[in-house]
C-alpha cells in the first residue's frame, strides 16, 4: 500500500473549518477510547489518518485546540462556531499525522474501509463486524501505530 495524491475537501459540520486534503487518506480505524466519546459526543470514534502535511486548515483561529491527556498526546480541535470536532493533530514517532472525523470528509468514497476497532475494553457496545478488535492502552497504541508506521515506512516524516 503507498500514498497517492488523491486531493478532497473535509470541513466541520458548520463548514467554518475547512480543510484542504492533499493526499488519499491512510488508516481508518474506530476508538471507544473515553476521550474520543466525549470529544466526539458519540459511543466511538470514526477516525481517518493521514500525514499533517498534506493538510491545509483555512482559518485555524476559528478552531479551539486542546489537549485532553498526555499521552498520546494529541492536540483535539473543536470548532469553535458549532462547537463539533473539525480536526485533530498528533504524532507516531517522529511522523505527524493529521486525524479528522471521517464525518467531516465531503467525498466518502474515497475513503478507505475502517481497519480495527481500538480502546474496545471502552466500549459502550459490542460492534457487529469482524474487524480486528484491539484492547487495553498498549495493545491500541501499537495496532495503529504499527499500521501507520508499516504504511509511512521509507517516507520520512
Ligand atoms: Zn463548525
Ligand atoms: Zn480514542
Amino acid at each position: 500500500m503507498t500514498e497517492t495524491l488523491q486531493e478532497q475537501q473535509a470541513a466541520c459540520e458548520c463548514g467554518v473549518c475547512q480543510f484542504e486534503v492533499g493526499a488519499a487518506p491512510a488508516v481508518r480505524f474506530f476508538c471507544h477510547c473515553t476521550i474520543c466519546q466525549a470529544y466526539n459526543g458519540k459511543p466511538f470514534a470514526d477516525v481517518t489518518v493521514l500525514r499533517a502535511r498534506y493538510v491545509e486548515v483555512n482559518d485555524r483561529s476559528q478552531i479551539a485546540f486542546k489537549k485532553y491527556r498526555l499521552p498520546p498526546n494529541i492536540d483535539r480541535g473543536l470548532c469553535k462556531n458549532c462547537g463539533k470536532p473539525a480536526i485533530e493533530f498528533g504524532g507516531f514517532g517522529s511522523a505527524k499525522l493529521a486525524f479528522i472525523p471521517s464525518i467531516n470528509f465531503k467525498r466518502q468514497e474515497l475513503l478507505p474501509p475502517p481497519s480495527m476497532h481500538i480502546f474496545y475494553h471502552r466500549r459502550l457496545s459490542d460492534a457487529a463486524d469482524d474487524l480486528p478488535k484491539h484492547s487495553g492502552y498498549l495493545g491500541s497504541q501499537m495496532a495503529v501505530g504499527g499500521r501507520i508506521m508499516r504504511l509511512f515506512r521509507g517516507g520520512g516524516g
